[in-house]
């Protein structure tokens, strides 16, 4: 079992047009910054009432980090009975067309879920996390849409670093060549064996027509206007150009006679 990871929501409202309040948001911002906290701010989206009701359900709360998959500067907290999970950030502050107001929240306890982080690797072409660093992603080696210019992104890189662009490693140049080249020898074998069963359902359809067109010649009616469909193994007399109902009367007695005609599913227009 995985241990968890709790943390607490710290809220604050200060208005920093006031001394004091500004003096407390000014030192709040310098202990955060050391402690290593990065900001995200910005404009809200959503209405002023929805605001108000986040940050009244989730001010001095504490909730269980979800680990499932690590963001470097949020995270999804665990589903409750009370509420589906939250998308909270370590620092978070609003922007107001009012700059005086800083309205936000800060997490603590985030000293495990940062080790986590620095324990967790990813792919930067897919995404997929690691718990270790295994050099590069495995699951998007194959991938068809993998371009020689973009392996350097499979190589995983901490999930808190900034990503930078690296050279492709030889070795990894090589894996990506062989890898390719197996995945695009499948998808070969795939379509060739695609090929001869579409030509092999051609000729088994083209063997029926040809046997069903050799009743109806003896029919004696127009063979431009009856069509045999394969996708349901029926026939249609009338399809062009729809009979009388007497023409459709001698055609059905005399596929009364035709054992083979018999067989199929017909249809007149
Ligand atoms: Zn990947």
């Amino acid at each position: 079992m995985k241990n968890q990871i709790k943390v607490t929501v710290n809220y604050y409202r200060l208005d920093t047009s006031k001394v004091d309040q500004c003096k407390e948001y000014n030192e709040l911002k310098t202990r955060l910054k050391k402690e290593g906290y990065k900001l995200f701010d910005s404009i809200s989206m959503t209405s002023y009432d929805a605001k108000v009701k986040f940050f009244n359900d989730i001010r001095n709360k504490t909730f269980e980090v979800d680990t499932n998959y690590i963001f470097d500067n949020q995270f999804n907290t665990v589903k409750t009975e009370s509420h589906s999970g939250y998308r909270l950030f370590d620092w978070k502050e609003e922007i107001y067309p009012n700059k005086s107001i800083k309205e936000g929240y800060f997490c603590t306890g985030i000293e495990a879920l940062n080790e986590l982080r620095q324990k967790t690797y990813h792919c930067n072409y897919c995404g997929k996390q690691y718990n270790e660093n295994i050099g590069y992603c495995k699951s998007c080696l194959n991938s068809q849409y993998l371009e020689e210019n973009q392996i350097h992104l499979l190589e995983v890189t901490e999930i808190g670093k900034k990503y930078k662009n690296t050279k492709t490693s030889k070795a990894l140049l090589k894996e990506y060549n062989k890898v390719q080249k197996i995945a695009r020898l499948k998808k070969l074998e795939e379509s060739k064996a695609q090929k001869l069963d579409s030509i092999k359902k051609d000729i088994a359809a083209s063997k029926t027509k040809y046997k069903i067109f050799k009743e109806i010649i003896k029919l004696n009616v127009s063979i431009d206007n009856v069509i045999y469909y394969k996708h349901n193994d029926s026939i249609c007399f009338g399809w062009r150009t729809p009979l009388q109902i007497t023409e459709i009367e001698i055609i059905k007695k005399s596929i009364k006679d035709s054992t083979i005609l018999k067989q199929y599913k017909i249809t007149f227009e």
